[in-house]
C-alpha cells in the first residue's frame, strides 16, 4: 500500500474532496502534526482512525515506525495541520527522510487546497509564472528576503504569521511603495479579508480592521 499524502482543509471543513474522505477512511494509521487539530477534521466526518503525531521531537523515530507499517502491506495516511502537506510545514521532510531510508516507498498525493494557490487564483497577478517563498526569516536574512521578492520578475507568493505582518508591510512600503499587493487573511474563514493596494494602503485598512488571524501576500512582479 503507498503512502497517501493527503491535502486537507485551509480553515473551512467544508473544502475537503470525496477522495480525501474516502483516503482518509480507508488508511490503517494517521500520521498528523498536531492530533488535536485533525481529530476536528475526522470527527466532522465521523472518521475514526488510529493518529499518530509526527512533530520535530518524535520526527526521527516515526521514519522507522512508517517504513515498518508500509513494509507490512499497511496503509498509512499523512496529514499536516492545514492545507497540501509538505507546503512550508513538516511534512516535506517526513518525506524526504522516509524516501532516504526506503526509496522505493510509493507515495501518492491526495490534491487539495493550499493557502499560497487560494491567494494566488484571486490575486489578478500573473498566475502562468509565479514563486513560491513561503515564511520570511524572523532576523537575520529578512531585509533581503524581502528585497528579492519585490525584485521577483514573476508573481511572488509568501507566508507570515499575524506577529509579524505589520512589520512586513512596512518593510515592503519602504522597499517599493508604489506596488500592487493582495493580502489575504483568514481565507476559507469566517472573517476572511482581501487587501489590494500598495502596502502602505493595506497597513492601513489592516490597522483598521484586524492583524489577527493567519495571512498570505502576494506581490506582483516587477
Ligand atoms: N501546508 C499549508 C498550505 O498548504 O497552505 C501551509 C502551512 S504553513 C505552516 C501555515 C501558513 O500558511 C500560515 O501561517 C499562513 O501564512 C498560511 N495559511 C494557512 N491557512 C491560511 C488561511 N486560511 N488564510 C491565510 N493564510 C493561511
Amino acid at each position: 500500500m503507498p503512502l497517501s499524502v493527503i491535502a486537507t482543509p485551509i480553515g473551512n471543513l467544508d473544502d475537503v474532496s470525496a477522495r480525501a474522505l474516502e483516503t482518509l477512511k480507508s488508511v490503517d494509521v494517521l500520521y498528523c502534526e498536531d492530533t488535536r487539530v485533525t481529530a476536528k477534521l475526522l470527527a466532522r466526518y465521523e472518521i475514526r482512525v488510529p493518529l499518530q503525531s509526527y512533530r520535530e521531537e518524535v520526527h526521527r523515530q516515526k521514519i522507522g515506525e512508517i517504513i515498518a507499517l508500509l513494509a507490512d502491506g499497511k496503509h498509512v495516511g499523512l496529514v499536516s495541520d492545514a492545507g497540501t502537506p509538505g507546503v512550508s510545514d513538516p511534512g516535506s521532510w517526513l518525506i524526504r527522510d522516509i524516501l532516504a531510508a526506503a526509496p522505493e516507498t510509493i507515495i501518492s498525493p491526495i490534491p487539495g487546497p493550499s493557502a499560497a494557490v487560494a491567494a494566488l487564483s484571486i490575486s489578478g497577478f500573473p498566475g502562468d509564472e509565479f514563486v513560491f517563498l513561503g515564511f520570511p526569516p524572523h532576523k537575520k536574512g529578512r531585509a533581503a528576503f524581502l528585497k528579492a521578492a519585490m525584485q521577483e520578475p514573476r508573481s511572488a507568493v509568501l507566508y507570515e504569521s499575524t506577529h509579524r505582518i505589520e512589520k512586513a508591510l512596512e518593510a515592503l512600503a519602504e522597499i517599493d511603495p508604489a506596488r500592487p499587493l493582495v493580502v489575504c487573511r483568514e481565507l476559507t474563514k469566517m472573517h476572511e479579508t482581501i487587501y489590494r493596494g500598495t502596502a502602505v494602503l493595506i497597513l492601513e485598512r489592516l490597522k483598521a480592521t484586524s492583524t489577527k488571524g493567519e495571512f498570505v501576500i502576494v506581490i506582483s512582479r516587477k
